[in-house]
């Protein structure tokens, strides 16, 4: 499963940089994960549930913003909403269109807690 391979690698990546900071525990991460790329947050929130047992992120919290795909024409430069990655300019039809944005996915931040609290 593609979301499971992303959660595995977003546990390792804040359980890393949680022990760097000497944390006891990692209590949330904040996902951007855009509408374009091909990540189902809902699904990724399961999947981290079961990467992350028995980690310092066991228990931490998940939020995603998810910004909406927006497109470019390469043509008339018109800026317009886009739902998948064959996207057609409403203005001049050309198909000649660059994603500018939604397909982001970052980790945004997380926030860990302190041992001896
Ligand atoms: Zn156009």
């Amino acid at each position: 499963m593609h979301e499971m391979s992303i959660a595995l690698s977003i546990v390792e990546a804040i359980v890393a940089k949680a022990r760097e900071e000497g944390a006891a525990k990692v209590s949330g991460v904040d996902l951007l994960i855009g509408k374009l790329a091909g990540i189902e947050p809902e699904s990724l929130k399961f999947c981290f549930a079961a990467a992350a047992k028995g980690t310092l992120a066991e228990h931490a919290l998940i939020t995603v913003e998810e910004p909406e795909g927006v497109g470019e024409c390469g043509e008339c430069g018109k800026r317009f909403p886009v739902n998948f990655y064959y996207a057609e300019c409403p203005q001049c039809r050309s198909l000649r269109i660059k994603i500018i944005s939604g397909e982001e996915f970052l980790i945004q931040s997380i926030t860990i807690e302190e041992k001896g609290e």
